[in-house]
């Protein structure tokens, strides 16, 4: 056994510090990015936020209400072919493109073999999501999608440390997926004990990625705009947001009275409801590993859109930071044993 000593920390152990700057105006600030993906050479060019692979979050509802504003969406994978088919042709040519998810099951590979078969090149980018991306099946799945597609973009993860984001992109993966635990309707760290604080994760993950010229994307754990201003600050190159975006209209979930309140039920994909809708329930040998929960209706997402884009460049604007781009090089953390005065609340 073996403990390391040095603080991991999370976004709520941080502020940004602000600098001084010749920006007057949020409106001064681009934050938009334009990347060339190490394997797949593919350009990318569009608000590095992403909806994530999950039910109420990665739909079409949601992929056509973020492509207004250039952010995209990884579509949960429980779409039926015909449906994938579709969607990716009312998509074809729009950056940035969404992403097909799947596991690295054998009938996620069959699927996929069968849809990119039918989809006459529309799916350029592809999410393979597993809960531990340390396993060598993970590896071997990788090699052997990167061997057998070269030209599409893989977004691949999740994994928390600067080694396996090395091996990971060496294999072939554009953009690693980091976060594990950090979810806001993940129970992983309790049911396991095992998780990285996600500020340090990115930090770490960032920089073995960047030295590689791979890219990575910090998933899960953003509460609030000034997460996301935290995560990009850290070196994340793309954002993945689940919480964030849920409760909205696009979530296609229905809406639900509890005393005389609208809700909205949000589940993980590893929660028991999800295991129960797709799985046939929870296998003997697994807990579950995410929960339900039901939030306030929130309307339609676009507030929600406008409010995290103002969070972000208003953080830019702090620093100094003319583009996205720049942000990581002009962010200084401080870290705070306080963050916010709740003393009416924690809005
Ligand atoms: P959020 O933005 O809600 O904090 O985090 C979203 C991320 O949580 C997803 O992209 C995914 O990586 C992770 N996640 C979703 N469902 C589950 C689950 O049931 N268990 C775990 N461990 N993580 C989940």
């Amino acid at each position: 056994m073996r403990i390391e000593q040095d603080m991991k920390l999370d976004f709520k152990d941080v502020l940004i510090r602000p600098k001084r700057s010749t920006l007057t105006s949020r409106s001064e600030v681009d934050i938009s990015r334009d990347f060339v993906f190490l394997h797949s050479q593919r350009k990318y060019h569009g608000i590095p936020i992403i909806a994530a692979n999950m039910d109420a979050t990665g739909t079409v509802e949601m992929a056509r209400a973020l492509a207004r504003h250039e952010l995209s969406v990884a579509l949960h994978k429980h779409y039926e072919e015909a449906q994938i088919l579709a969607f990716f042709a009312e998509q074809a040519g729009r950056r940035p493109g969404a992403f097909y998810s799947m596991g690295i099951m054998p009938p996620d590979y069959e699927k996929f073999r069968r849809v990119m078969d039918a989809a006459n090149g529309a799916i350029e980018n592809v999410c393979v999501d597993v809960a531990n991306g340390y396993t060598k099946s993970f590896v071997s799945f990788i090699l052997k999608l990167r061997a057998n597609y070269p030209a599409i973009t893989i977004m691949a993860g999740n994994v928390v440390t600067g080694e396996m984001t090395e091996e990971l992109i060496l294999d072939g993966v554009d953009i690693v997926k980091v976060g594990i635990g950090p979810g806001s309707v993940c129970t992983t760290r309790r049911m396991s004990g095992v998780g990285y604080p996600q500020l340090s994760a990115i930090i770490e993950c960032a920089d073995a990625a960047h030295g590689l010229r791979g890219l990575i994307c910090a998933d899960g754990g953003c509460t609030s705009p000034g997460d996301l201003a935290k995560a990009f600050g850290a070196g994340a190159d793309f954002v993945m947001l689940g919480g964030m975006l849920a409760g909205h209209d696009e979530c296609g979930s229905e809406i639900v009275e509890e005393d005389g309140v609208r809700k909205m039920r949000f589940y993980g994909m590893s929660s028991r409801e999800a295991m129960n809708k797709y799985a046939g329930g929870v296998a003997e040998y697994r807990a579950s590993e995410g929960k339900e929960v039901l939030l306030d209706y929130r309307g339609p997402v676009e507030n929600t859109v406008q409010e995290i884009l103002g969070g972000v460049r208003s953080a830019c604007t702090y620093v100094g930071a003319r583009k996205l781009r720049e942000l990581s090089k002009c962010t200084t953390f401080i870290r705070v044993s306080q963050q916010l005065n709740e003393v009416f609340g924690q809005a």
